[in-house]
């Protein structure tokens, strides 16, 4: 089990909700910050998203809905010009969307798949790189830094947001989003699968993704 929060450092953790048909992988509230960690000693599935590779200029596609979302968020309180990286860019939808408005961009992926893939689709050069070893030229400094439902997996997020904000520019902005796990439509799993009647069949070889 999990012995302290990887965020603040309680051990004040509560066993929150399980996956898997053993319920073998174990999430954890921490009852001092709220954080909901992943036991990560039980593995990551992190090719998820490497099999497959949606278009990221598709405006129509529902894989797409999300990164829209955090660009639109960007466009609105943040504005339309300087230099932006995307921490897992995923398929590129936000460079994408980013660089045709006028913004100069940087993505890091893990995928060598990804990166060939965008720089196929969309003629970007994306960096396969673990963004904690990423090392920018002397002086490259970021406007906007952004982290999509990454931080929450990370092994130690204090020191990814401190690595984050050694990446951006004085005055700079980190955009950083979270899956919401008080959403009411995972609530209401979550108790359907508490009283039983919500009996997920997961692949045996089932793990957690980043
Ligand atoms: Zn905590």
């Amino acid at each position: 089990m999990l012995s302290a929060c990887r965020l603040c450092g309680s051990r004040n953790l509560k066993r929150y909700y399980t996956q898997g048909n053993q319920s073998q992988y174990e999430f954890y509230k921490c009852m001092n910050c709220k954080l909901v960690n992943y036991d990560l000693s039980k593995g990551l599935n992190q090719e998820k998203y490497a099999r497959e590779y949606i278009d990221p200029s598709d405006h129509k596609h529902r894989h797409n809905a999300g990164q829209t979302q955090t660009y639109d968020f960007i466009r609105r309180t943040i504005g339309n010009s300087g230099k932006l990286l995307d921490i897992g860019c995923g398929n590129g939808r936000l460079l994408f969307l980013a660089q045709s408005a006028g913004w100069q961009v940087k993505g890091l992926e893990r995928s060598g798949f990804l990166r060939d893939s965008i720089k196929k689709a969309i003629g970007l050069d994306v960096e396969v790189c673990d963004f904690l070893s990423y090392e920018p030229g002397e002086g490259d400094l970021f406007d906007v830094v952004v982290l999509r439902h990454v931080l929450e997996h990370l092994p130690d997020p204090v020191l990814s947001m401190r690595r984050i904000n050694s990446l951006l520019k004085i005055g700079g902005y980190a955009v950083l989003e979270f899956p919401n796990i008080e959403a009411p439509d995972l609530k209401f799993k979550r108790f359907l699968r508490k009283m039983g009647f919500h009996k997920k069949k997961y692949a045996p070889d089932y793990k957690p993704t980043l």
